[in-house]
């Protein structure tokens, strides 16, 4: 039996293999080259064709950049006068903006806990959690694979409520053939680095309403009536007024530059994903106490991640073992997500303790995300599996 490396054996790669890079060519860097010496780096003809083919491409009527996912989801509830004393029903299970943004409104992020085969929230424990105060409810696509988007919008639609999607991973993504950015009140994307596509650090919203477009973009800079392009081109004008207090959220098109670039190459990269994706569950169908990821069958995954689950008893380590004895391997894992009411903020603000939300905290303890993007060859795959047959080989009954 070979010995796992971090018992002193050989690693299976000689290079580290990281768990998410940004997929970047040429094209990406000519095109933000070419934009920064028209003179033209703030917001401007960039962004606006940016946000076009975004609105073009989810099939959303109106779409507004911002810097970021967290500055979208903060646009979005302002929008939508989420204030002091109102509450907003959320998932533990998500990266800390999606509450932290509530928290900006002072108002409540209410948690319902989540299905554990998809880690989405479970629609079944929405309407215990609705009160007289509740306001939005905010489902995040977790990985890239959709929520039941019809029965969060039919509990909407009975408490009157607004739907904002939190699709950081979901740029892609579709839910029963919609895509997702064309179903919610309002859809929040982002471009951070790791995700579907990156312009460094940058978000959208997307939405049908023409009232929450408009308010989303004055919020989003200073709460002017004028952006850049309408004050200094030669069709703007040096007038403005500041119409409500806004944020400085706005993207630049130096950003806007290089996401045109990436969001032509999206459907090759999650086709890509999805290749390897599949390759994965094949090779890693066998290995006991280990899951594959479950994919419902009415939705397309985006595959922003892969994330396996190791069940200790049966796989003969512990998922922080198996972390360490892949690095050892030269293998990047990582866990998403840490359970935002674990926080010591969200712990000492709220009064939350362990076993509030226990499917949460049982997904959290087994979950693992291994190493996906669109870069990634079929080779690295067969490390990765090589390396978790190895460990399982060695540490298994
Ligand atoms: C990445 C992420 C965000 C935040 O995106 P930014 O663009 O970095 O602000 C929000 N929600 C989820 C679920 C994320 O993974």
């Amino acid at each position: 039996m070979e010995k796992p490396a971090i018992l002193g054996g050989t690693p299976v790669r000689n290079e580290f293999l990281p768990v998410l890079r940004p997929n970047i060519s040429r094209e990406e860097v000519e095109s933000v080259s070419e934009t920064i010496l028209t003179g033209w780096l703030t917001t401007g003809p960039k962004v606006q064709d940016f946000q076009e083919e975004i609105s073009k491409y989810v099939g959303a009527r109106y779409a507004v950049s911002t810097h970021s996912c967290t500055a979208a989801l903060h646009l979005a509830l302002l929008a939508f006068d989420v204030r002091d004393g109102d509450e907003v029903i959320t998932t533990p299970y998500t990266f800390v903006s999606t509450s932290n943004v509530i928290l900006y409104q002072r108002a409540k992020p209410v948690f319902v806990d989540i299905d554990p085969k998809t880690c989405n929230i479970d629609p079944e424990k929405i309407e215990e959690k609705i009160s007289s105060k509740t306001k939005a409810i905010i489902p995040v696509h977790f990985a890239g694979q959709p929520c039941d988007m019809d029965r969060i919008m039919e509990i909407a639609e009975d408490h009157n409520l607004y739907v904002i999607e939190d699709a950081a991973h979901a740029l892609g993504s579709k839910y029963k053939g919609k895509m997702i950015g064309s179903i919610g009140d309002v859809t929040c994307f982002s471009f951070y680095a790791t995700k579907n596509i990156t312009t460094g650090e940058g978000g959208m919203l997307t939405t049908e309403l023409e009232e929450i477009a408009e308010k989303a973009r004055r919020l989003c800079l200073h709460g002017m009536d004028k952006d850049a392009w309408k004050r200094y081109s030669s069709v703007g004008n040096w007038f403005y007024d500041i119409t409500c207090l806004g944020f400085k959220y706005n993207m630049t098109d130096i950003q806007a530059a290089m996401g045109l670039v990436q969001l032509r190459k999206l459907e090759k990269f999650i086709r890509k994903k999805e290749k390897l994706a599949r390759l994965y569950n094949k090779k890693l169908k066998a290995v006991p106490g280990i899951k594959t990821p479950f994919v419902k069958k009415d939705v397309r995954h985006s595959w922003h991640l892969y994330t396996i689950r190791v069940n200790e008893k049966e796989f003969g380590l512990s998922r922080n073992e198996l972390i360490k004895a892949l690095k050892a391997e030269n293998i990047g894992t990582s866990v998403h997500f840490i359970p935002v009411h674990l926080f010591s903020y969200y712990r000492k603000t709220f009064g939350y303790k362990e076993g509030d939300f226990p499917v949460s905290e049982r997904v959290f303890r087994e979950i693992l995300t291994l190493p996906l993007y669109a870069s990634m060859t079929k080779e690295d795959v067969f490390d990765v599996v090589e390396a978790i047959h190895k460990i399982a080989d060695y540490y298994g009954k």
